[in-house]
């Protein structure tokens, strides 16, 4: 490993602890639910969910508990963004 890769890998890792730097615009998941998996997704902040309780509610299980994982990385839906 050459001495450049070194310190992007040395960068990565102090990155890697400020999380604010990184808003996740969208991503697609497969959740496994107690009775089956479900395509969960997230684009310009909004869920989406094929289980029947989200498209009854908007929220589910499953969205509430990505959430709950990636709290600190996803984009807010009101966050304005700038430059
Ligand atoms: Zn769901």
């Amino acid at each position: 490993m050459n001495s450049s890769f070194i310190g992007k890998v040395d960068k990565a890792r102090r990155y890697a602890e400020e999380k604010d730097r990184v808003s996740i615009t969208t991503f697609r998941a497969t959740f496994q639910g107690n009775h089956g998996t479900y395509d969960v997704s997230f684009d310009d902040g909004r869920w989406n969910c094929q289980c029947a309780f989200f498209w009854r509610h908007e929220a589910c299980s499953h969205t509430m508990a990505l959430q709950r994982i990636l709290d600190e990385v996803l984009a807010r839906e009101t966050q304005v963004v700038e430059g």
